[in-house]
């Protein structure tokens, strides 16, 4: 597993050009910690500049085609992305599987298009709060992970870290309400255990990153959780000095 924690920030459909001063902050701040792989997922508008002026942060999509081209009008294809700078995609983002009705089998070939086009992918999985209080989170979870992933087969020549999952309960998302850490440790080794099913060996270097109302506060304590190797965050991400909070608290500033 890779040692260093994966923060990830997903701006959704937020930011114009006036926003690129606020991630090239972020970059600036990134800089100071080494010891963590900081990304940004802006809108697809913005990738390309983003890329360009960015030094020490990864940029992303925030989903793409299955196709790589063709006649499908108002969509990205992951050779696109890749072109304009992208070095990785969030797919499966629970605001796509509810919005525009992605099934696993579509998150799945979103994640394998992505993996041919030479980028990282995060593949979202999460339950409702109906599926919780049903108590059938982690059967839910474990499902979406066993059919959202890339095959063993499109990973045969996967380098570590290239794919990470992100577990995002999906009634914590944007609500203020977050996980509470033992249950977050417990879909995490749920995660884990079907993760080492799919791909054996090979999925140690599968990153879990946790998402659902990270913030400044409480990352210190989720990113410290068994299992736990990073954050995908939303809100907290579109302004530097929340983003940069939480980036501090998943390492150490170097005093270079
Ligand atoms: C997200 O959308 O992936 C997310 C985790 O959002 P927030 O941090 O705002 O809950």
């Amino acid at each position: 597993m890779s040692a260093s924690p994966y923060i990830v920030g997903n701006w959704k459909m937020n930011g114009t050009r006036a926003m690129l001063a606020e991630a090239r902050a972020i970059d600036r701040a990134a800089a100071r910690y080494p010891g963590v792989q900081v990304a940004l997922a802006p809108p697809f508008t913005l990738i390309q500049p983003f890329a360009e002026a960015a030094q020490a942060i990864a940029t992303g999509g925030q989903d793409c085609h299955v196709a790589a081209k063709g006649a499908h009008t108002g969509d990205i294809s992951a050779p696109m992305l890749a072109d304009c700078g992208a070095s990785f995609v969030i797919v499966g983002h629970s605001e796509r599987r509810k919005d525009h009705g992605e099934s696993d089998a579509l998150v799945k070939a979103k994640a394998e298009a992505a993996i041919d086009a030479g980028l990282g992918v995060i593949v979202c999985v999460g339950e409702t709060l109906e599926e919780r209080d049903a108590g059938k989170a982690e059967a839910v979870v474990s499902k979406q992970v066993d059919k959202s992933l890339p095959s063993a087969e499109a990973i045969a020549e996967l380098a570590p870290g290239r794919i990470s999952v992100a577990y995002e309960p999906v009634w914590a998302i944007g609500t203020g309400r977050v996980a509470e850490v033992e249950d977050v440790v417990a879909m995490h080794a749920a995660i884990r255990a079907r993760i080492t099913a799919a791909y054996g060996d090979k999925g140690e270097g599968v990153r879990i990153l946790y998402g659902g109302s990270v913030n400044a506060e409480n990352a210190a304590a989720l990113l410290a959780a068994e299992g736990v190797g990073g954050a995908l965050v939303g809100g907290a991400s579109l302004a530097a000095e929340s983003f940069v909070a939480i980036i501090a608290a998943a390492g150490t500033e170097s005093v270079a």
